[in-house]
């Protein structure tokens, strides 16, 4: 048991950090003071530490209930590295097994046990719950318990039976990622939180670079970044099992190292590659949106969305598994109009459920469609990305965050109000008959067959911008969509209508301005890479502050990391995060004291691993730091 030590002190000697993060102080203090809590953080943002660091302080044990049981063995070795006595009780145990471990429990073993939700009914739990001291019950994943939400688990309405039951309430501490209000009031009411400390932080995540790309060749893009980024971590969504399977044997047989993931592999099959991928025997993995709940493999340093996926939830989510150890990363999507055309194929063929009347699945089918415009949206954003996400999630960024590929790009700016005014003129014209395609189809003059069955030669905006292509004519309206001045109706047919915005357009108050891109940042690395016969991103990466020489001291130790995880079983980045081998880089400590110093090495790490590293170090640099300086 942790005696006489604060928070501060539990937070260096285990996990070997200097300072908490936006809100976790906050909570964790509440928890010791005996307040109920909601943390609302974004994945990644710290959850875990906000309630181990009380669980370690307060004096009985702490009781988790997570719903997933990869998750949970993954926190249970993170937390037996970091030298805290932790367990889980999950159907992956036999009784025998879970006997044994309630029985550890009950002399005091561990301070902290994470359960599945259906196990707190079992009798042997209910009795050793009975017969133990329990401090705190930490809902993970709290917005399960909320039937408004995407993941409801109806197992999870059994934590308040089990609360019931104690004759000791314990603090009572929920978490999850789920902004919504709705959520929000469901866990407080169901869980029945009292008073509880609500806790809602930004959910900016700063060290992930945005960026949307249009390759020509999606497939060969992916290969040269994978190239170009060879040894590091990363994910590739695709949208389908096909792509999923083609990208595959594309990189097999360029002989990427890479794993693949969805619905239509076996059970089995789906392990071994998730195995391979997070104990870094295959860098890549190729999947479905199957893949990554419950997954916490932190040293992810990209994801790339082959395909555009459906929502912008969907899309912070998976591209939010990047970069998890904060540590910097990237998250980059590769959109084709194609994109939008698989996506509505894919909302048309979506199940129906049963239960929901008409009126319902009509609401239901809206909402989807609003939710795909979004997400095309992002796509077609030629402003700060970030911003858009955040507005998006109710907040207000600082406009230009510097660090997305609109924000790192040039871009050209042209006064295209002219050409606005007659968009207007003839979405008025055509009173909100039509869609994207047959405006700038009538604005240029097209004499296409469909277009004449419907007519639109008789109007009088056919052919008033024939001096532009279709292209650069739904490029204006795209700005325009993004800009409020026109909008679609919320059915798939998407009729556009000119807004209230429109007005100030048509009378001269207001420009439209269209920026296309000049440059992005990848182009300019392929141009810069020709010249240096190396290619590596614009965007600063984890290992970007080492100097040539720093990154060969990084290579060696993190072989050393790969050998140690292979001896103890566990995925490399429980024994270090990158971003831990990278400030070791950096410090280059030469003995205990020094080490200590290093981000994410705690005492018990220390202890374990310390001489070890140490001695990499030493050999490495022939013990003479000052000739080493590997930060650049
Ligand atoms: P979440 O559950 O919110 O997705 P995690 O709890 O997995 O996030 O934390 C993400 C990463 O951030 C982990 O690698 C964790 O060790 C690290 N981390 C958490 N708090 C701190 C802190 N105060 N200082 C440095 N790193 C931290
Ligand atoms: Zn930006």
């Amino acid at each position: 048991m942790v005696i006489f030590m604060n928070k501060y002190e539990v937070l260096k000697k285990y996990f070997g950090y200097d300072g908490f993060r936006e809100g976790q102080e906050i909570l964790i203090d509440a928890i010791l003071n005996g307040q109920d809590v909601l943390g609302i953080m974004p994945t990644g943002a710290g959850k875990s530490i906000c309630y181990q660091v009380p669980a370690l302080l307060l004096p009985g044990i702490t009781l988790v209930v997570s719903p997933l049981i990869s998750l949970m063995k993954d926190q249970v070795q993170a937390l037996n590295q970091a030298g805290i006595h932790a367990a889980y009780i999950n159907s992956s145990l036999t009784e025998n097994q879970i006997a044994k471990a309630l029985q550890f429990a009950s002399a005091g073993r561990y301070k902290i046990i994470y359960v599945a939700p259906e196990r707190l009914e079992t009798h042997m739990f209910l009795e050793f719950a009975g017969s133990v001291q329990i401090s705190m019950l930490t809902v993970d994943e709290a917005h399960c318990i909320s039937q408004w939400g995407q993941d409801f688990r109806p197992s999870y309405l059994k934590i308040v039976q089990f609360i019931c039951n104690l004759k000791h309430r314990p603090v009572l501490s929920a978490f999850t990622a789920t902004a919504t209000e709705n959520v929000k009031e469901d866990i407080v009411c169901v869980l029945g939180l009292q008073k509880p400390r609500i806790l809602v932080t930004g959910f900016d995540r700063k060290n992930l670079y945005f960026a949307v790309e249009t390759p020509r060749r999606k497939d060969a893009f992916v290969m040269e970044y994978i190239k170009a980024h060879t040894g590091e971590s990363g994910i590739i969504y695709c949208a389908t099992r096909k792509n999923v399977d083609t990208l595959y044997e594309k990189l097999r047989n360029e002989r990427v190292g890479a794993a693949r993931y969805h619905a239509g592999l076996n059970s089995e099959e789906r392990k071994v590659s998730q195995e391979d991928f997070i104990y870094d025997k295959c860098p890549v993995m190729i999947a479905t949106n199957a893949f990554g709940m419950g997954i916490d493999k932190s040293n992810v340093r990209y994801v790339i969305h082959y395909n555009m996926p459906q929502s912008l939830e969907n899309y912070y989510q998976e591209a939010g598994r990047a970069g998890r150890d904060g540590g910097q990363a990237e998250c980059i999507l590769l959109y084709s109009a194609q994109d939008v055309v698989i996506n509505r194929f894919l909302l048309d063929s979506k199940e129906q459920n049963q239960e929901f009347t008409q009126e319902e699945l009509k609401a239901i089918r809206e909402r989807d469609e609003e939710r795909l415009r979004t997400m095309s949206y992002y796509c077609m954003s030629k402003n700060c990305l970030r911003e858009y996400v955040l507005r998006y999630f109710g907040e207000y960024g600082s406009g230009s965050c510097g660090n997305c590929g609109n924000c790192k790009s040039e871009f050209e700016v042209t006064d295209v109000t002219e050409a606005a005014k007659k968009i207007i003129f003839c979405v008025r014209e055509v009173r909100g008959r039509y869609g994207i395609n047959v405006v700038a189809g009538t604005l240029s003059g097209s004499d296409r067959a469909k277009l004449q069955e419907y007519g639109v030669s008789s109007y009088a905006s056919y052919g008033s911008l024939n001096e532009m292509t279709e292209t650069g004519i739904k490029q204006i309206i795209h700005q325009m969509l993004l800009d409020g001045i026109l909008e679609v109706t919320k059915d798939k047919y998407a009729l556009l209508r000119s807004s209230v915005l429109s007005e100030e357009v048509t009378e001269g108050n207001r420009k439209v301005m269209l920026r296309e891109k000049r440059r992005s940042p990848f182009e300019e690395t392929k141009s810069h890479a020709k010249h240096t016969g190396s290619m590596s991103s614009s965007r600063k990466r984890a290992s970007d502050i080492l100097n040539s020489r720093g990154l060969e001291l990084f290579e060696h130790l993190r072989k050393l990391r790969t050998e140690i995880a292979k001896e103890e079983s566990v995925p490399p980045y429980i024994i270090f995060s990158d971003k831990t081998l990278t400030d070791m880089c950096v410090k280059v400590p030469f003995n205990r004291g020094e080490m200590l110093c290093v981000n994410g090495v705690g005492e018990n790490k220390f202890e374990r691993y310390g001489a070890r590293f140490l001695l990499a170090i030493d050999e490495f640099t022939g013990g003479e730091k000052e000739k080493y300086s590997f930060g650049d």
